[in-house]
């Protein structure tokens, strides 16, 4: 198992639900500044026409991870599917994971008193099969999945669609894949002309080198 999500972000109403059920399952304090998912907001204009994109996101889950590769004393650590996890206990909060990851996706739990982040719900996948925030969604853009599993919605959903990662360039080898809009003028709105375009065929091969590479240090969850 390989753990993803697709995010068909043009979707996006920014109505925060599922800010709020990430909250609610994961126990993140209400109200809290930081917050394990958000949604990134970006203003500009075109032909002198305002315009606000949306781009909800959390952790990446990244399968050459920097936030595990700096842990000193392996609490951040990965489990068998692909998930970045966090053992509080372990954790001494020197914040070194915080500084390597380039999508600032951790955070500091003061509840815990512990760095903390997305961890794609993992104590609900096997009873739900998902996470609560793409249940709770009111306009479907995220569908979460099994990059393993060609007969999962996943799979079926990125063979179908084009899509690219945020900051790809950093070489973590991400996990939330954004979809490419359909509509022509959303697509020069959202993504600039320097972002890489990938198809399923294309990077299947180069994420199941990267895997079968990284997963040798996966522990059982
Ligand atoms: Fe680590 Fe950041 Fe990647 Fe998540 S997005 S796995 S916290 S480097
Ligand atoms: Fe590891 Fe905690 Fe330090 Fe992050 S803050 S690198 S999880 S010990
Ligand atoms: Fe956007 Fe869906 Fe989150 Fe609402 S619940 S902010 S539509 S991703």
């Amino acid at each position: 198992m390989n753990y993803a999500m697709a995010l068909d972000y043009q979707n996006c109403i920014n109505c925060k639900a599922c800010e709020v059920a990430c909250k609610e399952e994961n126990g993140v304090q209400l109200g809290a500044d930081k917050q394990r998912i958000w949604v990134g907001v970006t203003e500009g204009t075109t032909f002198g026409k305002p315009y606000v994109n949306l781009y909800p996101s959390q952790c990446n889950q990244c399968l050459d991870a920097p936030c595990v590769s700096v842990c000193p004393t392996n609490a951040s650590h990965i489990i068998d599917g692909g998930i970045v996890m966090v053992d509080p206990t372990k954790c001494i909060l020197c914040k070194g994971c915080m500084e390597a990851c380039p999508y600032d996706a951790r955070f500091v739990d003061d509840t815990v008193v512990a760095v903390d982040k997305c961890t794609f719900c993992n104590q609900r996948i096997d009873e739900y099969g998902t996470t609560a925030c793409q249940a709770t969604c009111p306009t479907k853009v995220r569908l979460f999945g099994d990059l393993d599993d060609e007969e999962g919605d996943l799979v079926k959903l990125l063979k179908t669609r084009k899509f690219f990662f945020q900051k790809e360039s950093e070489g973590t080898v991400p996990k939330l894949f954004y979809l490419v809009p359909e509509d022509e003028n959303f697509l020069i709105q959202t993504v600039s002309k320097n972002t890489k375009i990938h198809t399923w065929d294309e990077i299947k091969p180069y994420y199941d080198q990267v895997k079968a590479k990284r997963s040798q240090e996966w522990k059982k969850s």
